[in-house]
């Protein structure tokens, strides 16, 4: 496959850039970076109204004749103007999962709404006792005729300062092995019972604490088998770090960025900052990263298009471009010495503060979606094929 850009893409692009131009307003940026929800709903309207959200969905889903090349070039001109639409990417996941997994009624049901944008979906994964450890969940769903009721806390709910649903995971089954007595729900926000409190992190994003006291759903709330939340899970993760995941801290304009600075940036003998070897040195292997980055998507793409889980191409970009995020933030912090710590509003703070802001924002991307730990586990697991580390419980 040749993963060159081709004359097609080079025209979605234009167009792409035109859409943002007319469309995307800039104070969203400071919205977001300002009140840490990563979610503009004002923007995700548009995208549903162009039938942006719906390209490549099939037709009986709702799926719009939008070109997926065109609005991948969209998206990829929103993160490029530094706006996050993780509340989009989180509902993206989940929509593919039911697709997976989910009856005929939920397909018909979830896939339309949320490709008109009526329907937006944080994840409920981890609780305040297990992150890595997803399927020692805690919370409760118990069955009472044909509704459940659930009971627990979640933790770092993302965007459901702003979403209709969370997919949330809980126990049905306490005398199953861990991860045999797991089922996933998608309980709306609007439930009697569910509540929710922010909390702000070092990245700047603010996520949520969302509680469940009784909360009860409809047994069409239930997405997969009763007990099987797990192979549940399994696939939403896979695309949680392949295709639709936390992409948004990948800039690809980032190395564009730093470089002119550096050209621009005078050192004490008048050269510029660009003329030290090594400041070119780092920026150029930035650059490179990035071109790993793109193609490792490119590749988690393909395999999701021909139908297929993505999981170890997902999780191995996942694992690359954060960590790599951290190499570049901090090498950007060093090139631009103490202007880099500059954060958005500060005058004089090099593209808007943007660096200051991405470094921490770099830090935490090494968490969510899987902590890299345990992304090499999985990568040494399940293919190099290596023994596990630990024992099975
Ligand atoms: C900004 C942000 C947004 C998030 N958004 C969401 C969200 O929307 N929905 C959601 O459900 N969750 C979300 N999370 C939670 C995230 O998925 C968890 O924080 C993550 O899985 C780690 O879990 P933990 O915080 O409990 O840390 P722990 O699991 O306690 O891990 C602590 C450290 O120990 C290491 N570790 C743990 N187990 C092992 C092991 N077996 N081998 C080697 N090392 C190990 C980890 O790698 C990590 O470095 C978010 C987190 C953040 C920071």
């Amino acid at each position: 496959m040749d993963f060159w850009e081709s004359d097609r893409l080079a025209a979605h692009r234009d167009a792409a850039r035109a859409w943002a131009d007319a469309n995307v307003r800039p104070e969203w940026v400071e919205e977001q970076q300002d009140g840490g929800c990563h979610q503009t709903m004002a923007l995700h309207e548009l995208l549903a109204r162009d039938g942006i959200l719906a390209a490549g969905w099939p037709p009986e889903y709702g799926g719009s004749d939008v070109d997926p090349g065109f609005a991948r070039a969209v998206f990829e001109e929103i993160a490029r103007r530094d706006l996050h639409v993780d509340g989009w990417s989180t509902t993206y996941m989940v929509m593919h999962t039911i697709t997976h997994v989910g009856t005929e009624a939920q397909k018909r049901r979830y896939i339309p709404a949320a490709l008109r944008g009526e329907l937006l979906v944080a994840l409920g994964y981890s609780e305040p006792d297990s992150g890595s450890d997803v399927a020692a969940a805690k919370t409760t769903a118990v069955r009472d005729g044909d509704a459940w009721v659930l009971n627990g806390q979640k933790m770092f709910t993302s965007t459901a300062q702003v979403c209709s649903h969370v997919f949330v995971l809980a126990r049905t089954n306490p005398e199953a092995p861990k991860h045999r007595g797991l089922s996933m729900f998608l309980v709306p926000t609007d439930a009697a019972g569910y509540e929710r409190r922010p909390i702000r992190t070092l990245g700047g994003q603010v996520t949520n604490a969302t509680f469940y006291t009784g909360v009860r759903v409809p047994g069409s709330a239930l997405v997969g088998e009763a007990d099987a939340g797990w192979s549940v899970m399994r696939v939403a993760l896979t695309y949680e770090r392949g295709v639709g995941g936390p992409g948004t801290i990948e800039k690809p304009a980032m190395a564009a960025n730093l470089a002119a600075w550096a050209r621009e940036a005078r050192r004490p003998d008048g050269t510029s900052v660009l003329d030290d070897p090594l400041v070119a040195e780092r920026i150029g292997r930035i650059a490179v990263d990035k071109e790993v980055t793109r193609l490792l998507g490119h590749w988690v793409e393909w395999d999701a298009a021909k139908g297929g889980v993505p999981g170890i191409q997902g999780t191995m970009r996942k694992l690359f471009f954060t960590e790599a995020a951290q190499r570049h933030y901090s090498d950007a912090l060093d090139i631009l010495g103490a202007a880099g710590i500059l954060a958005p509003g500060a005058p004089g703070a090099p593209a808007g503060g943007k660096f200051e802001y991405d470094f921490r924002a770099a830090v935490v991307s090494t968490i969510y979606g899987g902590a890299s730990e345990i992304l090499r586990d999985v990568i040494a697991e399940r293919h190099l094929g290596l023994p596990r580390n630990r024992p099975r419980r």
